[in-house]
């Protein structure tokens, strides 16, 4: 087997051994090498790749789909510090939007609201840059930012946030909230993290998972014409892909319960109310962005 990467033979969800082949293509092949030259902007080299499969695989129990063969973690530590384009990390997260903004401010909201006390410690489990911690802060929460990345630390750091950059600090604080918004469809062992995440949480504390929503991705697949691109599933960086069933199963196999999200209206036309109810609706019975408890 090529060294440079790591098999996940099993479940990462619920440790099923029983799963499905429902793709599989040489990393080199066009459909799929093409994207990553591209992407990375060449700067990938391709020798790594060899004798390698680009392999999804699918458990029939709890409909988590994966990557089998990921990046060693040295070669992870290369992708996310020099392949990826900092300059355009940046740019991206910089680019605030409306619907970015609001979205944070309906989330900052929720966790008004679900915790209802004064003196809430977060913790913004992989930040980035930061912009939700920020957020965080002009809310008045205790903010922590946890964060791999050295650049993006500093840069956070030279904002306000505490950061936490050794893993496994994070279980020396205790949290009322823990966010991680786009995160577990990149980390290699998800149930083992949320488990660990959740030492770090007070009872009655709350931790959201938000992810890209896999549910069509076995569609793709089946086209004919299939070529790799920034999806829910994207080749080294997005190797876990969830629907609603498995991410909700995520949590729950780690003792956490599940809640229904809060459903806030912040507009008074009958038009935004209906909106903002079905909207909520259809995210709780469908959607890849769950709230999960510690106890009743
Ligand atoms: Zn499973």
């Amino acid at each position: 087997m090529n060294k440079n990467f790591i098999y996940r033979p099993v479940c990462e969800v619920c440790g099923s051994k029983e799963n499905k082949i429902i793709f599989t293509r040489a990393f080199t092949d066009p459909s799929v090498w093409n994207f990553l030259e591209r992407y990375y902007e060449n700067r990938i080299p391709i020798d790594l790749f060899e004798n390698v499969d680009y392999e999804i695989k699918k458990c029939p129990d709890c409909e988590f789909i994966w990557q089998s063969y990921i990046l060693n973690n040295e070669l992870l530590g290369e992708l996310y510090e020099n392949w990826i384009s900092k300059e355009q990390s940046l740019d991206k997260s910089n680019s605030y939007s409306d619907v970015d903004e609001s979205s944070l401010r309906r989330q900052m909201f929720v966790i008004k609201k679900l915790l209802n006390k004064k003196d809430i410690n977060v913790l913004d489990y992989g930040m980035g840059w930061g912009k939700w911690c920020m957020a965080a802060k002009n809310y008045g929460f205790n903010v922590f930012g946890y964060e791999i990345s050295e650049e993006r630390t500093s840069f956070a750091k030279n904002n306000g946030i505490n950061v936490i950059n050794d893993y496994k600090k994070i279980k020396d604080h205790k949290f009322d909230f823990i966010n991680s918004e786009q995160v577990f469809e990149h980390i290699n062992n998800p149930a083992e993290t949320l488990n660990y995440l959740f030492t770090a949480l007070n009872p009655g504390g709350y931790i959201r998972i938000s992810v890209p929503n896999g549910r069509n991705i076995e569609k793709e697949f089946k086209n004919s014409n299939w070529t790799a691109g920034k999806n829910a599933l994207h080749p080294l960086e997005h190797i876990n892909c969830f629907n609603y069933q498995s991410l909700r199963k995520l949590g729950q196999l780690s003792g956490l319960k599940y809640i229904k999200q809060p459903i806030l209206i912040e507009n008074n036309t009958l038009v935004d109310l209906i909106k903002g109810k079905l909207g909520s609706m259809l995210r709780q019975y469908s959607g890849t962005c769950l709230y999960f408890k510690f106890g009743e």
